[in-house]
């Protein structure tokens, strides 16, 4: 089968033939409709090899959405040919933080080598890919699957950090959303569908924040030396409840930092390596920061029901196996509008 893997440090994605893996006791194997590129998928392949820590080759690819194919010994309760979105932060199952649904904060998958599709275990780029197990599988009942692929991580994360900065999104508060790609133009959506907050969009690039306008900011600005004094402007001197940085550049951290509300909420999303140092006078009375890991298994149901209800909905741009190369390109180049999706 085809598969987009990442054989060799500094090599970034290559479009190989390998085997249909066969599924496991317990595991169900999709044929894959749809799947995602993701700007972490350039975090871990910009790593030197001091740092890289998944293994080679890496099968890419943690947003996906199959239809069953096959089933391992023992799974009931799937059939084949139903369609699933994969939920990608897979845990043990059996701690606490699993039966809430919260395996994004499982405390035990890496020490059992739990890891999630296109992360550490073979991704959906790929014409199939196992699944561990069927809890792991969202039914995506009437939905698209090349315009859904992207909520299991563009949609989910996002909703994730929004979700825990909601009761404070009253009427009459700002959020900021900082970097308006995959995650950042479904982070506008969804503050637009959840909360009624005010929404400003901070991007480097004009199409971006046209993209911006177009989904449902508020306001739009550039992310550059003015954009704090935009901000403050823009809320009346007071600042942004919560600011949602999707990039996380020591640049953008610093903006986060000086447009927050008092008793506001910082959300660290994008890996960009930068760091906000927190004391009493680092930030302003009450802020708090938070690092967020993607997402729980009910909020991706509840994502893919906004998605349902027409509420929210990934801006796709369409490529083969064959140009996932060229896609991949796009994305480190910034170029990507809304979303990159290989259709198989
Ligand atoms: P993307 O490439 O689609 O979007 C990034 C956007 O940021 C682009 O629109 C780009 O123009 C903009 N940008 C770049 N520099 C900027 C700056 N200085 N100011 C404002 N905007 C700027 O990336 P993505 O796939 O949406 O991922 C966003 C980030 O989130 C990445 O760092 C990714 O690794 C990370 N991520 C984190 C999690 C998590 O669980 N925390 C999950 C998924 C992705
Ligand atoms: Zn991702």
């Amino acid at each position: 089968m085809k598969a987009v893997q990442y054989r060799e440090i500094g090599k970034g994605p290559e479009v190989v033939d390998i085997d249909v893996p066969e599924p496991g006791p317990g595991e169900i194997r999709l044929k894959v409709l749809a799947a995602g590129l993701c700007h972490s998928d350039w975090f871990l392949m910009d790593l030197p090899e001091d740092q890289y820590v998944y293994p080679l080759p890496l099968t890419l690819g943690h947003e996906g959405v199959g239809e069953v194919e096959k089933l391992g010994d023992g799974v009931d309760g799937v059939q084949v040919g139903e369609r699933y979105a994969i939920y990608g932060p897979w845990g043990c199952g059996v701690c606490h933080a699993c039966a809430q649904g919260k395996e994004n904060y499982c405390p035990h998958a890496a020490e059992m080598g739990i890891a999630p599709p296109g992360l550490g275990a073979p991704g959906a780029m790929a014409e199939y890919v196992i699944v561990d197990d069927k809890r792991h599988l969202a039914p995506l009942g009437d939905l698209d699957p090349v315009e859904s692929a992207s909520l299991t991580d563009a949609g989910l994360t996002p909703y994730h950090a929004i979700a825990a900065a909601r009761d404070k999104l009253t009427p009459g508060t700002t959020a900021v959303v900082i970097g308006v790609g995959g995650l950042g133009h479904l982070g506008i959506q969804i503050l637009r569908a959840t909360t009624a907050a005010t929404v400003i969009a901070a991007d480097v690039s004009d199409d971006k924040l046209e993209l911006a306008r177009k989904v449902g900011a508020h306001h739009t600005l550039r992310s550059d030396d003015d954009a704090v004094a935009r901000i403050r402007e823009l809320t009346g001197g007071e600042g942004a409840v919560a600011v949602f940085d999707f990039v996380g550049i020591q640049p953008t951290i610093d903006l986060a930092r000086e447009t927050i509300a008092a008793d506001g909420f910082i959300h660290i999303v994008g890996i960009g390596g930068g760091t906000l140092p927190t004391g009493f006078f680092s930030t302003p009375y009450g802020a708090a920061v938070r690092a967020p890991y993607w997402g729980t298994r009910p909020e991706l149901l509840e994502v893919l029901d906004l998605a349902r209800a027409g509420a929210i909905g990934v801006h796709v741009e369409r490529y083969g196996f064959d140009q996932a190369v060229e896609a991949y390109q796009r994305l480190h180049d910034g170029a990507v509008q809304g979303r990159a999706v290989i259709v198989p």
